[in-house]
């Protein structure tokens, strides 16, 4: 079945060559009640949650993506439109749940891992998802990374020789313009162990006309950068977000997509499987499926591991690998990832394992005795590995 991908409802008055511009987008983007009266009718508590709870966190769409959203209830609504459950008090709550403020060591530098490292060049985002995750820091509206920070940012990844790849994140690192984009990567390419870049974005789903020929230009020129995008609905691939993704893999720029699953939005294997499908069918690989992290505010918009993990069940031996994202949670306060998938294992007796495959299969896998194991020959391939391995500790 080849797929169909409806163009955006663009609004008769508004021209083609404004709607299909990134900048227009932009600034015309809705961001006070009265810019989000216009353009949708507002239930109570829509209302309420945009008087008493603003303080929260910013509120803000393009609006490319408030186009593609229905009514009360429907799922991109969700995501762009405060709710009153935000200011509800819920069973977790943290303002910072990944810990990001205790790992990091200079400006807008998160350093979790050994070999990587966050660089937030931006807080700006052109849609405030409501399930944010980085609400300590997101929509504080500085454009761009001040100048003394940047230096800051630079000099401590230059510094520490085992970071190996930088994630460009934010806000949305793809909301500055493209003279600041190329200058950032061009830094970072100076810097000679830095292998990979990735970027972060939402904007191919939430302002696909960011993907342009000139930007496209620039990530080849930098390469190998990876676009990490973050759909999580079927209904955010239009015509434009597949032609932007299309742009950016024929251009040779590796796509994956981040998913969160967010209750009452996309909780169900056959939305999963919708959106998978179609990212595969575009050369996006699928690649994580997040349990939504409990940030502070989205109490409502969290599911349960255990409905995760059924739907993640449901999918196991449906949906093709490479469609299939790993399902995994991020442990609160900088634990890092955890894996979360379907326990068919039923029994371990000494080197037998029993196992009940996803459709009822019973059988076992006997491993060698621990004797017969040993390790290969490594070569020079050790030292690459312990240098790895002591990344975030060198030059400390
Ligand atoms: S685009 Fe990313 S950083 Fe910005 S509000 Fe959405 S989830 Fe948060």
């Amino acid at each position: 079945m080849k797929f169909h991908f409806p163009k955006s409802p663009k609004p008769e008055h508004i021209a083609a060559s404004d709607w299909n511009n990134w900048t227009w987008q932009l600034r015309h983007s809705l961001k006070t009640l009265g810019d989000f009266e216009k353009h949708f009718e507002l239930s109570a508590d829509e209302r309420a949650a945009f008087t008493e709870g603003k303080e929260l966190f910013n509120i803000r769409t393009t609006p490319y993506y408030a186009s593609l959203s229905g009514g009360p209830g429907e799922s991109i609504r969700q995501i762009l439109m405060p709710q009153r459950f935000e200011i509800e008090e819920g069973s977790q709550q943290m303002l910072d749940p990944l810990g990001e403020r205790k790992n990091n060591p200079a400006p807008r530098v998160i350093h979790r891992y050994s070999d990587r490292v966050l660089f937030l060049i931006t807080d700006i985002c052109s849609v405030y998802c409501r399930f944010c995750t980085r609400k300590h820091f997101t929509g504080q509206e500085q454009a761009f990374i001040r100048n003394e920070e940047y230096e800051q940012a630079l000099a401590y990844i230059k510094a520490h020789t085992g970071i190996r790849e930088v994630i460009l994140s934010g806000g949305d690192p793809l909301t500055v313009g493209d003279a600041q984009l190329d200058r950032v990567l061009s830094d970072l390419r100076k810097i000679d162990h830095i292998e990979i870049i990735r970027i972060g974005s939402r904007m191919p789903v939430v302002c696909p006309m960011r993907i342009t020929e000139d930007l496209v230009k620039i990530l080849k020129k930098h390469k190998p950068v990876f676009l990490m995008s973050h759909f999580n609905h079927p209904n955010e691939l239009t015509e434009e977000a597949a032609a932007a993704l299309e742009l950016l893999v024929d251009n040779g720029v590796p796509v994956m997509n981040q998913m969160v699953l967010l209750n009452g939005i996309n909780n169900h294997a056959a939305l999963v499987q919708a959106l998978n499908r179609r990212l595969l069918y575009l050369r996006v690989k699928p690649y994580y499926m997040f349990q939504c992290d409990p940030s502070i505010g989205t109490d409502h918009l969290r599911t349960s591991v255990e409905d995760s993990l059924e739907i993640q069940k449901e999918l196991w031996g449906h949906l093709s690998g490479l469609a299939m994202p790993n399902l995994s949670l991020d442990i609160p306060n900088g634990g890092g990832k955890a894996y979360l998938v379907p326990n068919f294992q039923t029994a371990h007796e000494g080197q037998t394992r029993h196992f009940t495959g996803w459709d009822g299969v019973d059988a076992q896998y006997v491993s060698p005795s621990a004797d017969k194991i040993k390790k290969p020959l490594l070569g020079s391939y050790m030292e690459e590995w312990s240098h790895l391995k002591c990344g975030k500790s060198q030059n400390d």
